[in-house]
């Protein structure tokens, strides 16, 4: 398949640019576009047929549900029933935004967009470029990440390209996206709001809104899936995961950098290439040259938006090992550390 790009500027924009990619919607087919968390693969929520193709590009298992994006609040009541009033009062505070909802499904949604789930994720994006693409092709919009499965999300249009090169129809390439790590997930079925997902919408801002928000138990386990199964289905499958092996290290900074260091002088001993995954203040603490800096922690959110497009860098660069700080932020440190210890298979070491 021929994939076309589109480079659209999200900051000024004209809707005919956008044209091809509507058209290219409307007829059942695949467009990657950005967001303000990270580009999604959309194609048409309510077509089976688009449903199972956006299953096929990404290689991602069928049983693993898509979230759909919709451009205004009426169309929520087109794919989900049951919309109560602290649904609503958490669509008015965070709509459009990065915050998922998950209701009862309606007939009209597949279930091979659900993954065969009677419930529906939802989302109304804030970005420009999406929300103008939902509005003007008029298609409610499947869309999960646009990455192969099992590979970090994609962050900018190069990282869909990569994965997704000849598989799709279309690519707009709306530049770098803002926020870096997916939705905050919550599960609006139950009498109690309950986060499936960790993400830019915290637990104390949606409390601030519904009061009483619990987490999905299986989010909280040391490693979910041995004991416990996480009630979004994409939590089981390993994720965001680089090729090299992913270790994080917890503790003191002083005591992490030593420790890191020494096994980088044994991975040397041993002719294994090794890399670190630091910060801009402790990246010239190591003893290489293979460290990258994934953002500053006096931002945490650079970190969450430099996140992903490291643990690519590390594939490009042949790490075979990787080393990790580890980053608890008061905002987005669970988010983030969500992430992080899924791409490392759950590989910790504490000092
Ligand atoms: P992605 O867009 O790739 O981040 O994937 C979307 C995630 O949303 C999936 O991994 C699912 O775990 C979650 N999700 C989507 N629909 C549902 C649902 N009906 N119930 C629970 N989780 C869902
Ligand atoms: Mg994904």
């Amino acid at each position: 398949m021929n994939t076309e790009i589109q480079i659209v500027n999200p900051e000024f924009f004209q809707d005919a640019q956008l044209d091809r990619a509507c058209e290219v919607l409307q007829s059942g087919g695949l467009v990657a576009f950005p967001t303000e968390t990270v580009y999604g693969l959309g194609g048409n929520a309510l077509s089976s047929d688009a449903a199972q193709k956006i299953y096929a590009a990404k290689g991602r298992p069928s049983d693993n549900p898509l979230i759909v994006h919709i451009g205004r609040e009426e169309d929520l009541y087109r794919v989900a029933k049951q919309v109560d009033g602290q649904a609503r009062a958490l669509m008015d505070a965070f709509w459009p935004g990065p915050l998922t909802l998950i209701f009862r499904k309606t007939e009209e949604v597949p279930e091979s967009t659900t993954g065969g789930m009677q419930t529906v994720a939802v989302r109304m994006p804030s970005h420009p470029v999406a929300l103008a693409l939902i509005r003007n092709s008029g298609v409610l919009i499947a869309a999960p990440s646009a990455n192969t499965s099992g590979r970090p999300s994609p962050t900018k249009a190069s990282h869909v390209q990569e994965d997704l090169w000849g598989r799709i129809d279309l690519i707009i390439d709306g530049g770098r996206v803002g926020i870096g790590i997916e939705s905050t997930i919550v599960d609006m079925t139950e009498e109690i709001p309950v986060i499936l997902r960790p993400g830019y919408i915290t637990k104390s801002m949606l409390e601030d809104v519904v009061g009483e928000v619990r987490i999905d138990p299986a989010l909280l386990a040391e490693e979910p899936g041995k004991d416990m199964v996480a009630k979004a289905p994409g939590m089981k499958y390993r994720h965001y995961a680089p090729k090299g092996r992913l270790t994080i290290v917890e503790g003191a900074l002083e005591h992490v950098v030593s420790y890191i260091n020494e096994i980088l002088k044994e991975h040397e001993g041993r002719g294994e290439m090794a890399a670190v995954i630091a910060t801009e203040e402790s990246k010239s603490r190591y003893g290489t040259s293979c460290v990258y800096s994934i953002g500053s922690r006096k931002t945490e959110g650079s970190i969450a938006a430099g996140l992903y497009d490291i643990l690519r860098q590390m594939d490009a660069v042949g790490a075979e090992y990787i080393y990790a700080e580890s980053f608890q932020g008061d905002r987005l440190g669970a988010a983030i550390m969500n992430r992080m210890l899924k791409a490392a298979g759950y590989h910790k070491i504490n000092i």
